[in-house]
């Protein structure tokens, strides 16, 4: 069978796939069906946090493969509650509510700004959510309405209303949508899709306080830039601020499907029973990668994060062909006088696989890839961005 005419002609065309068919790798290096081997700095798009088929991870989800699969959630199980402890005591947050991916993440999170508001107001006066320009959030009909970039709103309306977009940086503008009444601000401390853009310190600081003294939440999306990738646990903790509400997802499990919405004080008793669910959520399999995945992001693994990314920083600064890099720990934008697709496409050619983010060149290496294995990936894409 050839399995790129197999899945084209089968697979619904909403990707453009790059020419290459991964059949397996160990950690950072993954291997095609050309019996090549890639450095991949993409990591499934920050999923992957250890890389592939790491050790210890599958050693985790098999165990737990063995002794108990599926049960829903009807029943209690060990990996889950385990899971929420540890996600609680490294946030100080109170509940978690679990699903399968970053959008229903932020649909439950969604959910829950409402209900704070209509139990606070009595109605559905205050249901709106600020969002911000070039943020994305998923690809649901309300996380994509939730999304502040048009382009992917063309021809799939009508879209759940009840989200207005505020500019990053502009508080005054910020400020505007808070007084026409809401119930969030919702937002990433590093777009990821729109551009690699780590949001300024003082403007996170300046959307917590009008969310204190407009009386609505704060909802950190912390699905891509979550689990270590900025060098803290959360991003959110680069900025010493406690958001109301955290989603998370992508990196959590280290390459199982897991969505989880955290919970803190004034947004714990929101949902009842009987008011939201999942039939996977939870799951005992991926719950127990995730386990592994967040007992490993230490305070070693973290500096490991910092000190890598300073790695990548000084070596491409300045470089010819290099404009400049955004972002913040292992999820970096690099802007090259080139176009980001032709960086990818010489970069796969010599062996180096990454990602693109609007006009960058996205980096989202694992949390712990080799460093000589790092230094290589740069000398690719130095002498790609200096062509
Ligand atoms: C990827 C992403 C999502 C959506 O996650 P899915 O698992 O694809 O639904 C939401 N928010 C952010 C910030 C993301 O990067």
């Amino acid at each position: 069978m050839d399995i790129r005419e197999t899945d084209s002609e089968y697979v619904a065309a909403t990707y453009s796939r790059f020419p290459l068919t991964v059949t397996g790798g160990q950690g950072s290096v993954l291997v095609g069906d050309d019996g090549r081997k890639y450095i991949d700095l993409g990591t499934g798009i920050a999923v992957n946090t250890f890389g592939m088929c790491d050790g210890e991870w599958v050693e985790a989800v098999k165990k737990q493969l063995d002794t108990c699969g599926h049960t829903s959630n009807l029943y209690y199980t060990e990996p889950c509650a385990v899971l929420a402890k540890m996600l609680c005591e490294r946030t100080g947050m109170k509940k978690v509510f679990f699903s399968n991916s970053g959008a229903e993440a932020n649909e439950c999170a969604i959910k829950a700004a409402r209900r704070f508001a209509f139990r606070k107001y009595g109605d559905e006066s205050r249901s709106t959510v600020i969002t911000l320009k070039s943020s994305f959030h998923g690809r649901t009909v309300t996380t994509l309405a939730a999304t502040g970039q048009d382009a992917f709103h063309t021809e799939f309306g009508p879209f759940t209303g009840g989200f207005v977009y505020a500019e990053a940086g502009d508080l005054d503008g910020l400020e505007a949508l808070c007084k026409q009444g809401c119930c969030a601000v919702m937002f990433e401390c590093v777009q990821g899709e729109g551009g690699v853009n780590a949001l300024d310190a003082d403007f996170v600081h300046g959307i917590f306080g009008l969310c204190e003294k407009y009386g609505i939440l704060t909802i950190a999306d912390e699905v891509q830039c979550g689990n270590g990738r900025s060098g803290k646990l959360y991003a959110y903790m680069n900025y010493g601020v406690t958001p109301d509400i955290v989603t998370n997802a992508k990196g959590l499990a280290g390459g199982l499907p897991l969505g989880a919405t955290m919970f803190g004080e004034r947004a714990a008793d929101i949902y009842t029973p009987g008011s939201h669910g999942s039939t996977f959520g939870g799951n005992p399999i991926c719950a127990a990668g995730a386990v592994n995945v967040l007992s490993r992001i230490d305070d070693d693994l973290l500096a490991g994060v910092v000190r890598r990314s300073e790695i990548i920083r000084s070596y491409l600064a300045g470089k010819p062909g290099i404009v400049s890099i955004s972002g913040m720990g292992l999820m970096l934008g690099i802007e090259t006088v080139k176009s980001a697709a032709d960086v990818i496409t010489y970069c796969r050619e010599h062996g180096v696989l990454v990602l693109s983010a609007k006009n960058r060149v996205r980096l989202l290496p694992a949390l712990n890839i080799p460093e000589d294995l790092l230094l290589r990936a740069l000398e690719v894409i130095a002498a790609s961005a200096a062509e």
